[in-house]
C-alpha cells in the first residue's frame, strides 16, 4: 500500500479521478452537485479566505452544522490547510457548545444561520475571533470565501499532526476531545478502502451524518479514496433510500436504519440489485436484523466495529462468513488482545476487556494528558472500554461496554449475553440490561424490551422463560416493557438514560 503521504488531502488529491469532471458530492438539486475539479478549486479558495482570517496551521475550526457540500468541502479545506476541524452533534445546545467553545480554544466557529444569535455571545467569551455561518449569504457567510482566489497549495504535515478532534460522545463526566492525526485517518481509510474492496465505479449512498467518525470519516474517505460519486442524504427517509439505491453500490449504516429499511415494504432484491455492499456499525446489529435483511435482500449485512478513538479497528471479512453478533477479527495492521483485571491475556473464548494497537490510535485527548496516559498500556495498546471475548481464529464478539457490566452477589453478568437471549424469545424485537442499585446483590439486573408489534409481553412470563437458559445470578429480576428504547444519534443505546430513569427500581419500597 506504500507509506501515505503526510496531509490527508493530499492522498486524496493524488487520487481523484483523472476525469476530472467527475461528480464526487451529488444532492437533491443538481445546481449543488460538487465535482472533482470544483473540490480542488473550492478548498483552494476556502482555505485562501481561512488564511485571510488568521487559521493557522493547527488552529481549530470549531463546526456545528446540518450536512452539506458545503460543510463537507469546508473540512477538506481545513485538512489541506493543516488546521484542526472540530465537528459537533448538530443537536448540542448552546449551552453544551459554550463548554466545547471553552475546551476547543478555536480560531473560528461555523454554525448554522439560525443558530447565530445564540452561540454568538458563548464565542466572544472563549475569545472566539471569528463566528461564521454556512449560510447562503450575508456578511458573516462562509460563502465570502467564493472571492478568494484558489491556494492551490497543500501544507506540509508532520505524521503526528493533528487533523481533527472529535469529542467522544461521554455520557458521564467530561466529554474528551480525541485527536486524530492525519497518518491515523490514512492509515485507516487505506486499510478500509482495501479490505472492502473499492473498486472503479463504486457509488457511495451517504445518509448518516457527517459530525461522526462514521459519516465523517468511514464513509468519505473511502470514497474519496476510491474518486467516487457520493449520494448525500440528509435525515433518513426509508422510502427515499430505497429509491436511490437503483443508483449506488455502498451502503454504510447504523443497526437503526437497518430496521427502519426493514420496515419499507419497497426494500427487496430488485431494490438492491446494483448493490455490492452494506456495513453496519457504531451500535449492535441484531441478529435477527442480519438475517432478516439476507432473507429480504439477498445480501449480507458486512458488520464492523470502531470507536472515535480508533476509527475502525475489527470488521467480518468481505470473503467468508460475516456472522451476526460477531464483529471479525482486527484490521490487518491492528493488533487486538483481550485482558483480565490484572492486564493479562484471557484464555480464548473468556470475556476481558479489549484492547488495541495499531496506526490508526488516536494520538490522544485534547489537553487531557493524565487522562491518555491513563487510557494507554505501558506497551503501547489502548484500552478500548469494551468488552469483548476473542475466537481461536482472532475473530472478536462485544459482550459490552466495560461501564456497563453488572457486578450482581459478586458476579459479573455481560448485558449481552441477557439481552441475546431476552432477543430470542417469542414476541421480543429488542432488549437493554442494564444493572441498578439494589440492597442485597450490589447491582440487580435489569431489563428493558420493546415487543414485536403486536405482541403483548408480561414480565413474569418472560423471567419465567429465562430460567433454565441462564444461571440464577444473571437473570433479569425486573423487566419493563416499553415501545422504544432511548438512542443516539448514531442509533446507540442510551443505558446511562436508563440507569437513571430506573434508578430507584429496587431501593425504593
Ligand atoms: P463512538 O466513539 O461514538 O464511535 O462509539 C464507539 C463505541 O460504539 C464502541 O466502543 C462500541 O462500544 C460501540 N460500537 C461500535 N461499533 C459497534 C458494533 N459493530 N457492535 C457493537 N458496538 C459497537
Amino acid at each position: 500500500m506504500g507509506v501515505p503521504p503526510p496531509n490527508l488531502y493530499a492522498l486524496f488529491q493524488a487520487r481523484f479521478p483523472r476525469e476530472k469532471s467527475a461528480l464526487f458530492l451529488e444532492v437533491d438539486d443538481p445546481a449543488g452537485h460538487v465535482r472533482y475539479d470544483a473540490v480542488e478549486t473550492e478548498t483552494g479558495r476556502l482555505q485562501a479566505w481561512l488564511a485571510e482570517l488568521g487559521v493557522a496551521k493547527g488552529d481549530r475550526v470549531l463546526v456545528q452544522v446540518e450536512k452539506s457540500p458545503l460543510a463537507i468541502l469546508l473540512y477538506l479545506a481545513c485538512l489541506r490547510r493543516g488546521a484542526i476541524y472540530v465537528p459537533l452533534n448538530t443537536a448540542y445546545t448552546t449551552a453544551e457548545v459554550a463548554y466545547f467553545l471553552d475546551d476547543a480554544a478555536p480560531r473560528m466557529l461555523v454554525c448554522d444561520p439560525p443558530r447565530e444569535a445564540a452561540l454568538a455571545p458563548g464565542a466572544a467569551r472563549a475569545g472566539v475571533t471569528h463566528v461564521r455561518t454556512l449560510g447562503a449569504d450575508g456578511a458573516g457567510s462562509v460563502v465570502d470565501y467564493r472571492r478568494c482566489a484558489p491556494d492551490r497549495t497543500v501544507a506540509a504535515c508532520d505524521t503526528d499532526d493533528t487533523a481533527a478532534i472529535l469529542y467522544t460522545s461521554g455520557t458521564t463526566g467530561r466529554s474528551k476531545g480525541a485527536m486524530l492525526s492525519h497518518a491515523n485517518l490514512a492509515a485507516n481509510a487505506l486499510t478500509l478502502h482495501h479490505v472492502w474492496r473499492w473498486a472503479p465505479g463504486d457509488v457511495l449512498l451517504h445518509a448518516l451524518p457527517i459530525f461522526h467518525a462514521h459519516g465523517l470519516f468511514v464513509a468519505l474517505h473511502c470514497a474519496l479514496l476510491n474518486g467516487s460519486r457520493v449520494r448525500l442524504v440528509s435525515g433518513f427517509d426509508a422510502a427515499r433510500v430505497v429509491a436511490l439505491m437503483r443508483d449506488a453500490t455502498v451502503f454504510m449504516g447504523v443497526p437503526t436504519h437497518y430496521t427502519r429499511l426493514l420496515a419499507e415494504p419497497t426494500l427487496d432484491t430488485a431494490a438492491c440489485g446494483g448493490m455490492r455492499l452494506f456495513l453496519s456499525g457504531s451500535a449492535p446489529l441484531l441478529a435477527s436484523t442480519h438475517r432478516a435483511f439476507t432473507a429480504r435482500t439477498g445480501h449480507e449485512i458486512l458488520e464492523r466495529y470502531g470507536m472515535t478513538e480508533a476509527g475502525m479497528i475489527t470488521s467480518n471479512p468481505y470473503d467468508g462468513p460475516r456472522v451476526p453478533g460477531c464483529v471479525g477479527p482486527g484490521l490487518p495492521g491492528v493488533d487486538a488482545r483481550v485482558v483480565d483485571d490484572q492486564g493479562r491475556e484471557c484464555p480464548r473464548g473468556e470475556a476481558g476487556t479489549l484492547e488495541i494497537r495499531g496506526p490508526n490510535v488516536f494520538t490522544g485527548y485534547w489537553r487531557m494528558p493524565e487522562r491518555t496516559a491513563e487510557e494507554f498500556r505501558s506497551d503501547g495498546f489502548f484500552i478500548t472500554g469494551d468488552l469483548a471475548t476473542m475466537a481461536d481464529d482472532g475473530r472478536v464478539t462485544l459482550v459490552g461496554r466495560a461501564k456497563d457490566l453488572i457486578i450482581s452477589g459478586g458476579f459479573n453478568v455481560y448485558p449481552k449475553e441477557i439481552e441475546t437471549a431476552l432477543d430470542a424469545l417469542p414476541g421480543v424485537r429488542e432488549s437493554a440490561v442494564i444493572g441498578l442499585p439494589h440492597p442485597d446483590f450490589g447491582e440487580g439486573v435489569t431489563a428493558v424490551v420493546v415487543p414485536e408489534a403486536g405482541a403483548h409481553l408480561v414480565e413474569e412470563v418472560l423471567i419465567a422463560a429465562l430460567a433454565d437458559t441462564l444461571a440464577r445470578f444473571k437473570q433479569p429480576k425486573r423487566v419493563f416493557v416499553v415501545t422504544e428504547l432511548p438512542r443516539n444519534a448514531m442509533g446507540k443505546v442510551q443505558k446511562a438514560a436508563l440507569r437513571t430513569q430506573l434508578a430507584d427500581t429496587f431501593t425504593v419500597s
